[in-house]
């Protein structure tokens, strides 16, 4: 490994166009999952420090050049910020791949290009952005959409470039400004928006980046804050309770991205030379620490045997490894605490009779890795629909076979969970496909394929999956206030 890579860096808050320091000098440390070495020393955002960053957003919201700049402007600070990103790529996919433990080649190719993208295109939409006009007799009404205010944008651990540029994207292109507070397992290459920013000629103030924890932390600081308007949140479905709690009192304006336990559903006529390699991303992409894997694998009993001799000769052909190897399919998890929490499925497997088909345990790895969270990719058979590891979102790289023997039958599995973010359809049979989609109660219903994404439709939850929508104007609705103004003629 290079020095680059190994270094302890300091990780600080960014407020008001600088790096500060944790008013109360608290630093927490962040560990590489593939080795548990320290990579880096964070400064934790005390409520005094959210408080500076939130008066930092506002004055450069309310009297800063931010709103009121030209579109065209605004808009090319946001694309110039995409730019740095793409220049600077290789840097922040090795962070990535340091801190979350992904593969290095994933979040060059993939992540980090996507996160640039994210920002250009928001940027590019907004410019193409009317608004309504309704004529009366005498009068005219028209619609402006003028930004919110201060916005809260938190993020989790699993895609920490790419989901927060989702939101600051739309959020800086409709003229808000911005504190962003990264997973505190996650924090390097987010902590890079800041400075970023500045060096697009972005002002001061608009783009704050704090650190710190959830509940009784940065996290709680932030939702409480009466100066930020808006919490836009990624993460846990229980943490969305609590911003919503929290935020209540403020009345703050929320829109959660919230978990997800995807069925996966093949039919007998389903192509199994696509499915079974998409499906092994579904289950197994960033160790299955994705929202929308497709954790649930429901497999029509016809096919039954043949689908579980190919998916698990594909779960062993993955190269689970360091993750900063070009050549590595699949990291570890992200942290201990989390791969306490994914490995307690194994024993609660076993006490609810699931079948192991392939994995269950450490993989056979080089000895400078042996102390990393690492899990063989794992695959059980079980034909209880409602056992745990049917109903839980497990996040780790642990994916349940169901077998089904009607189309009735695997509609009633697919939508017996409180989950709704998204569900995956395999047939040849056009009228089904349409059919299932149109019945499985999911926000993302993707027919053979996965993880299939236009920035423009509509994206999120139902159900316990989340609150609103982002994508395209949906994201611009979220981050604006519409106003209507009527002249008398
Ligand atoms: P998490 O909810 O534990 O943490 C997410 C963020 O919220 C972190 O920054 C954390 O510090 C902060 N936080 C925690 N408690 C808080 C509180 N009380 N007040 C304010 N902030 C608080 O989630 P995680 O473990 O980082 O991420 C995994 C979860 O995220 C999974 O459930 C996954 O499905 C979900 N997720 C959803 C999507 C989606 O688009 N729907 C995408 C990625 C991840």
């Amino acid at each position: 490994m290079t020095e680059t890579i190994t270094k302890v860096r300091e990780v600080k808050l960014f407020i008001n166009g600088k790096y500060v320091e944790s008013s109360a000098n608290q630093l927490f440390e962040v560990k590489n999952p593939a080795t548990q070495e320290v990579i880096a020393h964070v400064h934790e955002a005390t409520a005094d420090d959210v408080d500076q960053a939130a008066r930092a957003a506002r004055e450069a919201f309310e009297n800063g050049p931010w709103r009121t700049m030209p579109l065209s402007e605004r808009c090319n600070k946001i694309r110039r910020m995409a730019e740095i990103i793409i220049e600077r790529k290789e840097e922040l996919a090795r962070l990535e791949a340091l801190d979350v433990g992904k593969p290095y080649t994933v979040a060059l190719e993939r992540e980090i290009p996507r996160a640039a993208h994210n920002l250009s295109f928001f940027a590019d939409f907004m410019e193409q952005q009317g608004g309504e006009v309704y004529p009366m007799e005498d009068y005219i009404n028209y619609t402006r959409y003028e930004p919110v205010g201060v916005a809260g944008l938190i993020t989790p651990w699993n895609l920490p470039l790419m989901l927060t540029t989702w939101k600051l994207g739309p959020c800086l292109a409709a003229g808000n400004t911005a504190i962003i507070k990264p997973a505190e397992v996650t924090p390097l290459t987010v902590s890079l928006l800041g400075e970023i920013a500045k060096e697009a000629g972005i002002p001061d103030g608009v783009v704050n980046v704090v650190h710190g924890f959830g509940g009784g932390s940065t996290g709680e600081y932030m939702t409480t804050h009466p100066e930020i308007d808006l919490i836009s949140f990624t993460g846990e479905t229980s943490t969305g309770k609590a911003i919503m709690k929290n935020g209540a009192d403020t009345l703050k304006k929320v829109s959660f991205e919230l978990g997800g336990k995807a069925a996966n559903i093949i039919f007998e006529d389903a192509d199994l030379n696509k499915a079974i390699p998409v499906s092994i991303q579904a289950a197994f992409m960033n160790s299955g620490q994705v929202c929308l894997a497709g954790s649930r694998i429901l497999v029509q009993r016809t096919i039954l045997d043949k689908f579980l001799e190919q998916f698990k000769a594909a779960a062993a052909a993955l190269v689970v490894g360091d993750p900063q190897n070009p050549t590595t399919n699949m990291g570890p998890v992200v942290s201990k605490e989390h791969y306490e929490k994914v490995t307690s499925y194994l024993d609660i497997a076993r006490e609810e009779n699931s079948t192991l088909i392939y994995g269950g345990k450490r993989p056979e790895l080089p000895d400078y890795l042996n102390t990393g969270y690492y899990l063989e990719p794992t695959i059980y058979l079980q034909e209880n629909p409602n056992a745990r590891i049917c109903q839980e979102e497990i996040f780790g790289p642990i994916v349940t076979i169901i077998p089904f023997d009607t189309e009735e039958e695997a509609l009633s599995i697919a939508n017996a969970t409180d989950y709704g973010l998204n569900g995956i359809v395999w047939t040849e049979n056009l009228t089904r496909a349409h059919r299932i989609s149109h019945k499985v109660r999911a926000g993302t219903i993707w027919v053979n394929c996965w993880f299939v994404r236009d920035l423009r439709a509509p994206f999120g939850g139902f159900k316990k999956s989340g609150v609103g929508r982002e994508g395209g104007h949906h994201s611009l609705e979220f981050f604006t206030e519409a106003k209507n103004i009527c002249i008398n003629l």
